[in-house]
């Protein structure tokens, strides 16, 4: 069993002690890092006035929502679409770690780890397809080797696939060569299925240090965390899920979810909630690139 492997870690947080006050130094850490880049992008919007350009959304007419999440569970098209071009936005790599993105942009990225998953990842691609949206999918590199059909799949409707490791280690507990290996056949791997090699990087359990940020910027990846979360791998309800990334959703954010590493119906099944609530509080869904090339635009400096 793939899942047995974070049966001990859960995704993206450890359950120990050490784990805990390590999780507690990441979100401090996180927490600072976010404030600079908040005054950062501050600075630079009260400095340029810029209204960033980015081609129209589709017409909130076209969505077909699904009534009930059973919809979602309906066969995959055996004849996709082509890609979406926003999801193949060339953006250069930034050798800092982004949290979000333009607060000025009332747009937000879906983001989901830990797959592909064989039952839960084509739910998941169904209902964005049903609301004609694209995410972000953070891909395991073993499982893009065992379910290459699947990130066919994300790929072909427009959504955009990151590197989350090859097989899901903390990597701040590996050598620099050991997170080179984990980046590089990940990547490999994605782009052996895709034809396009992934720019953006989620460090397992979001744990990074100078090294994995230096590695991963070597090899042409962004690292990006998030800003908007609600344990959906503790599986706390789907009330509890929906209520806790509503809380938190705001301009630019990167919304965390999880199609991997356990059981994930609760995620599908607060999905399509998730999705009405924000587009009715007038929030477009793009890709991490997107978002990346959004927040350049926006005048903050990227290397
Ligand atoms: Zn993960």
């Amino acid at each position: 069993m793939h899942t047995s492997k974070y049966s001990i870690q859960p995704p993206e947080y450890r359950t120990g002690t050490a784990g805990i006050n390590r999780g507690v130094l990441v979100v401090l850490l996180c927490g600072l890092l976010c404030m600079i880049g908040a005054v950062t992008l501050v600075a630079n919007a009260a400095s340029s006035n810029l209204v960033p350009a980015r081609p129209p959304q589709p017409a909130t007419s076209n969505y077909v929502p699904p009534s009930t999440p059973t919809n979602a569970s309906s066969p995959v098209s055996q004849t996709p679409t082509a890609p979406d071009q926003t999801s193949q936005i060339a953006v250069k790599p930034f050798n800092y770690p982004v949290f979000y993105g333009n607060t000025h942009l009332p747009e937000i990225a879906l983001t989901f780890d830990d797959g592909p998953n064989p039952v839960y990842t084509p739910q998941i691609l169904a209902i964005l397809r049903a609301y004609h949206i694209q995410a972000t999918f953070f891909d395991v590199g073993y499982l893009v080797k065992d379910f290459p059909d699947i990130v066919r799949q994300e790929f072909l409707q427009g959504n955009s696939i990151g590197n989350h490791s090859w097989s899901h280690p903390d990597l701040t507990k590996l050598s620099a060569q050991g997170i080179v290996s984990q980046l590089v056949n990940t990547s490999n791997a994605i782009q052996s299925v895709t034809g396009t090699r992934p720019t953006i990087f989620r460090p397992p359990y979001g744990s990074f240090n100078r090294v994995v940020i230096a590695q991963a910027f070597q090899q042409n990846l962004t690292t990006i965390l998030w800003n908007d979360e609600s344990h959906d791998w503790t599986t706390p309800g789907v009330t509890v899920i929906v209520h806790g990334i509503l809380t938190l959703a705001r301009n630019g954010g990167i919304i965390l979810l999880h199609d991997g590493g356990g059981f994930r119906a609760q995620t599908v099944a607060a999905l399509p909630l998730i999705i009405d609530a924000l587009q009715q509080r007038g929030f477009t869904f793009v890709t991490i690139p997107q978002l990346l090339h959004d927040t350049a635009a926006s005048g903050k400096s990227s290397p």
